[in-house]
């Protein structure tokens, strides 16, 4: 069997990767995080010794500094390795950037320093019940007082309900005066009003999604990330960058259970023959050997352009779905390369279709990022209602 080397340039942050696998086993991890009964801490803590927490965040908030295309190798090699979980652990703080830009250095040093370290997390809130694609429906109210707001309202769907310790919550300020658009609050998660409930999921239950209702919570002012009203161009440029960074966790996931059914294939007999040798199995896998490779080549593209400050939004949204689409078809036939073995949970090919499962709705869905791309080849124009488009994308 030859089995060919993945897309992805080598990198002394890969070597980082496989020496903390080495330390840990990134795989038992995965393997049990999917029980989603606690938060993988211990996981978390090792990637922040490891310091693969902050990949691309500057050095002087305690980043790695590092440019996306390097960044998205180390991500794709801990998504081969350890799953979904060791990537999307590691992009924790990379989705609370808006933290590190917008906080006061108070705020940095009490919440993102043991973000950082892997000690703390710090949620994003945006979903409501009532709002979920549409951001620009957001209802939450943070009523203006003299010394902070006041929230009440409810968010749903947030990833570490119960766990984290703060979070980016997205709302609306209401009272004499206020500014029309969304505002940024980073919200301690044990202030008095705050209920907090996490539900069960399909795939990623490490995450432990869920609701939060928040009923008259006092928020000082120095909470306030950035500008009131001006939080949705913040959400917009964070969207591009994780939307970038999340197209190598599929495809590191998808590459790993790619290679275990080519390698399942050569093994298998069926008919007195291995299932490499019937075109209805072969086929598919060499299919979606291409298929990764021109993910990567699209996701390396887009990379290229964010490391030379160009905006890439639309090419975001495009590289996200795309990345999604084909690990997902990936997963799909590697659980069918393996019968009915790929449907228990005794190996990790249904676990990574599972996770992989929410590329197409976490962090924009499949129909949005499309509508974004869309818009832009037509001049601004909405392609869903063919108004004039502000309509926002989604975050998850
Ligand atoms: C694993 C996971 C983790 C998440 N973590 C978080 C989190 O931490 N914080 C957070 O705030 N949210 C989180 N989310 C929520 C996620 O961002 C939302 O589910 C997502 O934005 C879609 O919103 P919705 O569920 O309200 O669906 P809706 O917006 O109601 O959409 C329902 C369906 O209709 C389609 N649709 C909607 N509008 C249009 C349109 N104009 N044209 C065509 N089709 C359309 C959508 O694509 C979708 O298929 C998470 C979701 C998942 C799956």
């Amino acid at each position: 069997m030859n089995l060919p080397e993945p897309p992805v340039a080598e990198d002394p942050i890969r070597e980082e990767v496989r020496a903390l696998d080495r330390a840990v086993d990134l795989g038992r991890s995965y393997r049990w995080a999917d029980r989603g009964d606690t938060f993988p801490w211990a996981t978390f803590r090792a990637l922040g010794r490891a310091r693969l927490l902050g990949l691309t965040l500057p050095e002087a908030v305690g980043g790695r500094g590092l440019p996306m295309r390097r960044a998205a190798r180390a991500l794709f090699e801990l998504a081969y390795r350890g799953g979904t979980t060791a990537a999307k652990l590691a992009l924790q703080p990379e989705f609370s950037s808006l933290l590190a830009r917008r906080g006061s250095p108070a705020l940095v040093a009490a919440y993102f320093a043991p973000l950082l370290a892997g000690e703390m997390l710090v949620g994003n809130q945006i979903t409501e019940p009532s709002a979920g694609s549409d951001v620009g429906a957001i209802g939450l109210t943070a009523r203006r007082e003299s010394d902070g707001y006041l929230l009440d309202g409810t968010k749903s769907q947030a990833a570490f309900a119960e766990e984290a310790a703060a979070a980016i919550v997205y709302v609306r300020v209401v009272g004499p005066g206020a500014p029309d658009g969304i505002s940024a609050l980073l919200v301690p998660q044990e202030a008095p009003g705050i209920d907090r409930a996490a539900g069960s999921d399909y795939g990623e239950r490490w995450m432990r999604r869920g609701r939060v209702g928040y009923r008259g919570v006092r928020v000082p002012l120095a909470h306030r990330l950035g500008a009131e009203g001006g939080a949705f161009a913040d959400l917009k440029e964070e969207l591009t960058h994780e939307r970038a960074l999340l197209g190598a966790v599929y495809l590191g996931v998808a590459w790993a259970g790619w290679e275990e059914a080519v390698r399942y294939a050569g093994e298998r007999h069926t008919f007195g023959r291995p299932l490499a040798d019937r075109q209805a199995v072969a086929f598919p896998l060499v299919e979606d050997l291409v298929r990764l490779r021109a993910a990567w080549a699209q996701l390396d593209l887009l990379l290229g352009r964010l490391d030379a400050g160009e905006p890439a939004e639309a090419e975001a949204a495009l590289s996200k779905w795309y990345c999604g689409e084909v690990a997902l078809r990936a997963a799909d036939h590697a659980m069918q390369v393996h019968g009915g073995a790929g449907y228990s949970e005794e190996l990790p090919a249904a676990q990574r279709y599972r996770d992989l499962r929410s590329a197409r709705v976490a962090h924009g869905t499949d129909e949005v990022l499309r509508h974004l791309a869309a818009r832009r080849l037509w001049g601004g124009r909405s392609a869903t209602t063919g108004a004039a488009a502000s309509a926002p994308a989604k975050k998850g």
